[in-house]
């Protein structure tokens, strides 16, 4: 049997791992205070644990300063463990950070504990973004179990705050330790991809929120001439933003989708009764741009939008950016990170997978931005975010596998399992 082959024969009995692990997760609540959490603190007591029975070479727990957490800091864990080599490091970077289950009504069990069915593990965050916690830990337990030597040394890092702007999280990191990471690192972030897991995701699109607030005037719904309507301006408003799809229309197929999208969102609630004509009206929309254009663009260009309308309705309309990311430098196709990866994707599943840009926006933005190139990969249905998120046993188990050849750098077995 090859080195591989049993490597891969560890991993694919871990079934009970890791809904054992998917359970410890998600009982662990890590919510940022943003989302009316404390923070990450048990999960990353739990994870400090799990990281120390690897006996890594190298483990701190670096401590964001958050006065809002518990313990007044966002926990960020790096552990590395080394290789008989002075070749480059495979780092995975996962997050322990969730959203908030939202609307419990639409749950069909406790988003905190987690619910088996068949392959389907059901609870907030299995996906988002245990998935890659597990897969990246498991691969390498693996190979750790086996006593197989590793081909090129591993990082793990598992962040706080990545749901909520990363400022505790990776970007805090990389301001304080980016010397941990080298240039020709193979630096990988599961925490993206489609159902197949052949999607490297390598560029991300520039982001913008934008908040309109129409003001009018509130009066009695009877008497609508006494009033001014805002409902009928953010009515006509969002509609008139769609037209932004037109002026800024480039397409690049790199991306999916292809073109830069601009939707409306969250709406805020305005009066609470019916018989009331509504004098102010908030929504946002959510801009997501190609590389192509400049945000300052399109925010020129929705705030003429906003006037014209303002001024047919006579209403007024006040334009508010709330977040901006312009794109990073994207990661180039032919960097030995997608390389390696699409290698052990062949190997491991029998598929082509190919580099791919995104609406964005991943952590990876802040790896780019710091001049490392960096992946976006995992096997997923796209279920981050929604209620009865889910993730399947089998796609924690491939990436493992996957993981685990870049951990052992083999990749010398096909999908019929054939040494080749
Ligand atoms: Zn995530």
């Amino acid at each position: 049997m090859s080195d591989l082959e049993k490597v891969f024969k560890v991993i694919d009995g871990y079934r009970d791992e890791i809904i054992q692990f998917q359970a410890d997760l998600t009982s662990r609540v890590a919510l940022g205070p943003e989302n009316e959490g404390t923070g990450e603190h048990d999960k990353a007591v739990y994870l400090m644990k799990r990281l120390e029975e690897l006996k890594p070479d190298f483990l701190k727990e670096i401590k964001a300063p958050d006065e809002r957490a518990r313990e007044g800091y966002r926990p960020n864990l790096v552990a590395k463990w080394e290789a008989g080599n002075t070749g480059s490091t495979v780092w995975v970077l996962s997050h322990m950070d969730v959203v908030p289950p939202g609307d419990l009504s639409l749950w069909d069990s406790d988003p905190y504990q987690i619910k088996v069915d068949d392959d389907k593990i059901i609870g907030r965050g299995v996906e988002d973004n245990q998935h890659g916690i597990i897969s990246s830990y498991l691969a390498l337990k693996a190979i750790k179990g086996t006593e197989i030597a590793l081909g090129r040394a591993v990082g793990l890092v598992i962040v706080a705050d990545e749901e909520t702007g990363s400022k505790y999280g990776l970007d805090y990191l990389l301001k304080r330790h980016r010397d941990f990471f080298k240039h020709d690192d193979l630096i990988i972030v599961p925490d993206g991809g489609n159902d197949q897991g052949t999607m490297i995701e390598v560029a991300e699109k520039s982001m913008l929120w934008l908040k309109f607030t129409v003001t009018g005037q509130q009066c009695h719904a009877s008497t609508p001439e006494k009033g001014k309507n805002s409902l009928y301006g953010a009515a006509k408003l969002i509609l008139e933003l769609g037209k932004l799809k037109d002026e800024f229309g480039l397409t690049d197929e790199l991306y999916s989708p292809p073109s830069s999208t601009f939707e409306p969102t969250k709406m805020e609630a305005n009066i609470p009764n019916i018989n009331t004509i509504p004098g102010r009206d908030v929504f946002h929309i959510d801009c997501r741009i190609l590389p192509d254009y400049h945000v300052d663009d399109i925010l020129a260009a929705a705030e003429q939008i906003a006037a014209r309308v303002a001024k047919e309705l006579d209403l007024s309309i006040l334009v508010e950016p709330v977040y901006r990311q312009e794109a990073a430098t994207p990661t180039p196709a032919s960097s030995p990170v997608v390389e390696v990866l699409a290698r052990a994707i062949k190997a491991v599943k029998g598929l082509e997978a190919k580099p791919m840009g995104i609406g964005g926006g991943t952590v990876a933005a802040f790896f780019r931005q710091a001049g490392l190139p960096a992946a976006v990969w995992m096997t997923m249905p796209n279920t981050p975010h929604q209620p009865n998120e889910y993730c399947l046993i089998q796609n924690i188990i491939s990436d493992a596998k996957v993981l685990a050849c870049l951990y052992l750098d083999q990749y010398g077995m096909d999908h019929t399992g054939e040494d080749k």
